[in-house]
């Protein structure tokens, strides 16, 4: 009936969830927020919370008995480890070629992401985001989301001296002998905590192999930012461990979500239904996805816009390794949280649209490699279905989308590897593979802006249902995503807080 009817629901709590519980609660609005993740907030046996990479547990993955790395292999040698399945915080999503990382819990990606805060370029807001105004979008939304956030720069007297990015100057020092300009990127890794932790003063946490499975220290997480903000209005409940799974016009007006609770054991039981009058979508690309084609799959929802699943694409995610000399060691000591980036894309005399982020490879041992995430301006999109006997969400994406991303990064790294006279790695993805094209850490895509959602992120035919996180991108945003995230959500949340008042 009509009292338990929420006015604000919120699927998801990442950048775009957070966005819209900060500002609907700063406006006075009371929010009910669901998590299919668990809110990290209780230390384990442990005494901490997250878990190193190198020692992962049931805290580190979402229900697998074995961790999935993204570096399937060392000299041969396969790195994942069997672990107890649990609801851990980092989940990969298996497509038949394609498989996506997420966050799981209260923050969604910020707990296991690498805190690189990088603004997209400006041409690509230009030409792929033809719904957002570009100077409202540097001028007004960017700043919100960098203030709001906190970013901050990285000590560049550390960094070039730091024996934790060892690694990140002997890449960038490849990459600019190959002529190609290397920028210090934003973060969100308290610089000064950083320094501390690297100096013995302060807990190790990025200098202790801590970072996709989250981050016990350093880390500005949305829960230090967004959601703390959210919280201390008062006005926001978070419910957590609990999954929306189909969305429903209700007969008396607004929506019905069907929820389910997610076990121990990762069996997801029936928990009843939420009434709301507006709903938001944040459940990241593949999350957001899924519950809209579920919901016209069961036949919940009817006159989907014929985008929703459209315009998909990995941000052109590529990995890929470099065997530096022995004479050019990257350190036994490595930081997790990546601090330049290969600006192959605006900085570069050639067209080749890649920036390439110098990873660390934290194995606490010396192992000569550069490892670099490669983002590429690939055209190819990908679409998610739904196939009806197995009742799940599918993805059409195989290596032939993948194959112009894995060109534009060759093209550069093999202008590196002349200029250093170096080669690929070719033991980290399995046998013989120089470039991993088959995960991505960066999904973007699936209700576009200004296609399935009109430019305030309102779905089409759907009053009162918004979109408001990565789903929304255009497959490729040329930098590390959130902070473009987080300011799209800030232009969607005006409209939205103005709807609300209206
Ligand atoms: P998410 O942050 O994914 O949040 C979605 C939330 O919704 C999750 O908490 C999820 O559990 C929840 N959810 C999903 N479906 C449902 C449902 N049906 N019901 C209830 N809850 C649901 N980006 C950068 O810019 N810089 C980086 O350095 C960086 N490093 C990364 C490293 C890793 C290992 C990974 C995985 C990602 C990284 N990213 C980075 C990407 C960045 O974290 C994502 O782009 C960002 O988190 C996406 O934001 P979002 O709001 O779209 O969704």
């Amino acid at each position: 009936d009509d009292d338990d009817v929420v006015d604000h629901l919120i699927v998801g709590s990442g950048y775009g969830g957070a966005v819209l519980g900060h500002r609907l609660t700063a406006a006075g609005h009371q929010v009910l927020m669901l998590e299919m993740g668990q809110d990290w907030s209780t230390p384990g046996k442990d005494g901490k919370v997250f878990t190193k990479m190198t020692e992962p547990d049931e805290r580190s993955m979402w229900f697998r008995d074995r961790t999935v790395m993204p570096l399937a292999t060392f000299l041969g040698v396969p790195i994942d480890k069997v672990i107890p399945r649990g609801p851990g915080v980092l989940d990969r999503i298996d497509f038949a070629s394609m498989s996506v990382y997420a966050g799981r819990g209260v923050g969604g990606g910020s707990l296991v992401n690498g805190a690189m805060a990088v603004a997209p370029p400006r041409s690509l807001v230009e030409e792929r985001m033809p719904d957002v105004n570009p100077d409202a979008f540097y001028s007004t939304y960017l700043p919100r989301a960098q203030q709001t956030l906190g970013v901050r720069s990285h000590d560049a007297a550390f960094v070039a001296e730091s024996p934790y990015y060892q690694f990140s100057r002997v890449g960038r020092a490849s990459a600019e002998k190959a002529g190609f300009p290397v920028v210090e990127v934003p973060s969100l890794y308290d610089p000064d905590h950083l320094q501390a932790e690297a100096e013995g003063r302060a807990p190790a946490s990025a200098t202790a192999q801590e970072v996709i499975f989250g981050n016990n220290h350093g880390k500005r997480d949305l829960t230090k930012s967004y959601l703390r903000l959210a919280r201390a209005s008062g006005r926001l409940t978070i419910r957590t461990l609990v999954r929306a799974t189909t969305l429903a016009r209700r007969p008396q007006g607004g929506w019905t979500v069907t929820i389910e609770s997610v076990g121990p054991d990762g069996t997801m039981r029936p928990a009843g239904t939420v009434a709301a009058k507006r709903v938001y979508l944040a459940g990241g690309s593949v999350g957001t996805t899924e519950l809209l084609l579920r919901s016209q799959a069961h036949g919940t929802l009817a006159d989907l816009p014929d985008a929703v699943g459209q315009g998909w694409g990995p941000n052109g995610n590529i990995m890929v390794g470099r065997a530096n000399h022995v004479t050019s060691p990257t350190g036994m000591k490595q930081s997790t949280i990546p601090v330049h980036g290969i600006d192959a894309w605006t900085g570069a005399a050639r067209a080749d649209r890649v920036f390439a982020e110098i990873a660390p490879l934290p194995a606490g041992i010396e192992t000569w490699v550069s490892l670099y995430l490669a983002i590429t301006d690939n055209p190819r999109r990908g679409s998610f279905g739904w196939d009806p006997a197995r009742d799940r969400l599918t993805l059409d994406w195989s290596p032939e989308h993948a194959a112009p991303s894995v060109a534009a990064t060759e093209r550069v790294l093999d202008a590196i590897n002349r200029a250093a006279g170096t080669s690929y790695r070719v033991d980290l993805f399995g046998t013989g593979k120089a470039f991993s094209d088959g995960f991505t850490y960066h999904p973007l895509g699936g209700v576009l802006l200004g296609q399935a959602t009109d430019a305030g992120g309102r779905l089409r035919g759907h009053e009162g249902v918004y979109v408001v996180d990565g789903s929304l991108l255009p497959g490729v945003v040329g930098v590390n995503p959130y902070l473009t995230i987080t300011a799209v959500a800030e232009m969607i949340a005006e409209g939205a807080v103005r709807d609300a008042s209206a």
